[in-house]
């Protein structure tokens, strides 16, 4: 059996807790290696390995840590074949979306590439007689990020590549479910030239997180996963004085006003509901037409499209998707479609009980699609994360733009209409953090900023962007004048000074 070994101070390191999980193949069902989970003291090796890099890579200058985010780019961008191979074979994307979740991390770092000019202070000259202030932006010391493990490439790059360039040095915790890309990703960021111990992985449970978590020269947590054990983590973090961002679960709408264009809004709706068999934070789980004729003509055309929907393997090109990531996953699933059904929701289309012929152990679903769906039902209320799209049918404007304002998650929301004032007033009212305007999966760019609101995040600052500058790094402000000694000698001031 292959073990998923840790990755601290710049080599594999071979823990010795004796517990291990397994990582499967959910295209076979298989169990392809077991991945190693860490002890406490073997955070903690981590945290030292970062912490003695840290006073040399947080004062090399900007443009050379920039340097290394440039070739570290070069270096992902010359392994995608096999990266993205190998984050399909432990997750069950296909291969074409595998590339697409690294290249989503890989715009990160080059924002991350920008670096020297995005981490320039601010400076008043002649702020009073004599006195000038200016503030600079500097790293924290040892960060560390605990991620999931629908984006195993993605968000771990979201997080190390703007909290590396600033100049902290990082532990990342990733998903013990498909940990082999960031351990990867690690090596390639040590052969672009970032000295050992800037970038650890440790891999574990619990156990890791809790151990990070109090950690007394951990400065700062980025979390992404379910919304429970995201708002543990904010709370055990920041009891600990930790600055914590934790980034939970969605539920995430699309609106479809009767003047849409019903082409455009089947397929996008096709892609964002079943692709990466719905394991996407920015899914779009729900469909809420407005009006009966909006309703019933989705609601046909979708079972046609639903139709023509090829689930495969994750290396079959012409695959829309592939397996979810785990039996129990799978069995929570369809679990929740079962849930559904009791709920009293119409079961249009059932996925429950898909077998793929050659691969009967694979852990794969069928598309499904709930219609008459209602706010009160349990499979409305909390996440599937599967290929499940409910449709929620709405009789007016005002009440489609109540659902995803009142959900508990708040992450992703998205309008389908030709009024551009219609779309307007929802993007100004609705109570959630990203919006799309004709755009199913609105992951914004890079250089702007990601997060929701409500049970989707806990803390105020989103990841990457300027937002994510501000998070791994702490502001000081210096306020200085240069009197002549010769000639100005001012009194004691018992007095606050004021600009009065
Ligand atoms: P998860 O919450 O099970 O795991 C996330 C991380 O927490 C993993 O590293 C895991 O090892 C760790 N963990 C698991 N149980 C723990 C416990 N009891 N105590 C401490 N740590 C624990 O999430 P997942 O299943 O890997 O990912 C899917 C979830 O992530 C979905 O809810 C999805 O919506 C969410 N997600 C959110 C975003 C976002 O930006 N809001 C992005 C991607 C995924």
């Amino acid at each position: 059996m292959r073990d998923i070994n840790h990755f601290i101070g710049g080599s594999a390191f071979t823990g010795a807790s004796g517990r291990f999980s397994d990582v499967f193949n959910p295209n076979t069902g298989e169990v392809q290696a077991r991945v190693q989970l860490a002890t406490t003291g073997e955070v903690d090796r981590a945290v030292q390995a970062a912490q003695a890099a840290f006073d040399g890579w947080s004062s090399t200058n900007p443009q050379r840590r920039a340097r290394v985010m440039f070739e570290f780019k070069r270096l992902v961008e010359a392994n995608m074949g096999e990266l993205a191979e190998m984050l399909s074979s432990e997750h069950g994307k296909v291969i074409a979306d595998s590339k697409g979740d690294i290249q989503r991390g890989l715009e990160v770092i080059e924002f991350a590439c920008g670096i020297p000019h995005a981490l320039k202070g601010e400076y008043t000259w002649g702020a009073g007689p004599g006195i000038d202030v200016y503030s600079m932006r500097q790293p924290l010391g040892v960060v560390s990020g605990i991620t999931p493990f629908n984006f195993p490439g993605m968000i771990p790059m979201w997080m190390f590549g703007v909290a590396i360039a600033v100049g902290n040095t990082f532990v990342l915790k990733p998903s013990e479910r498909d940990p082999s890309v960031p351990v990867r990703l690690a090596e390639l960021m040590m052969e672009a030239g970032a000295p050992a111990g800037v970038l650890n992985v440790v891999h574990g449970d619990k156990t890791a997180v809790d151990a990070i978590l109090t950690h007394p020269q951990v400065h700062a947590v980025s979390f992404v996963g379910s919304s429970d054990i995201a708002h543990y983590v904010y709370q055990l973090g920041a009891a600990h004085g930790k600055r914590v961002q934790a980034m939970g679960g969605a539920k995430n709408h699309g609106i479809v006003l009767p003047d849409a264009d019903m082409d455009q809004v089947i397929k996008d709706l096709s892609g964002a509901a079943f692709g990466s068999a719905g394991e996407r934070c920015m899914a779009l789980p729900v469909v809420v037409p407005v009006g009966k004729k909006t309703a019933d003509e989705l609601r046909e055309r979708m079972v046609a499209e639903i139709d023509t929907l090829r689930v495969g393997v994750s290396t079959d090109a012409g695959a829309h998707y592939g397996p979810v990531v785990t039996a129990a996953h799978k069995a929570r699933v369809e679990g929740w479609i079962d849930q559904g059904v009791k709920d009293g929701a119409e079961l249009v289309v059932d996925g429950r009980g898909f077998k793929l012929q050659g691969h009967e152990n694979g852990y794969f679903v069928g598309p499904s699609l709930f219609d008459h769906v209602t706010p009160e039902m349990e499979s409305y209320k909390e996440e599937i994360f599967g290929p499940v799209l409910q449709i929620m049918r709405a009789a007016s404007f005002e009440e489609a733009l109540s659902l995803p304002s009142k959900h508990q998650y708040g992450n992703g929301v998205a309008i389908f209409t030709q009024n551009g004032r219609a779309a307007r007033d929802f993007a100004a009212r609705v109570n959630v953090g990203m919006v799309g305007i004709n755009v199913p999966i609105p992951v914004p760019v890079a250089y702007h900023t990601f997060g929701g609101w409500k049970r989707s995040a806990f803390g105020d600052t989103n990841q990457h962007g300027m937002e994510g500058l501000k998070f791994w790094t702490k502001v000081k402000t210096v306020t200085a004048r240069w009197p002549d000694s010769e000639l100005e000698h001012a009194d004691s001031s018992f007095v606050i000074p004021t600009m009065a």
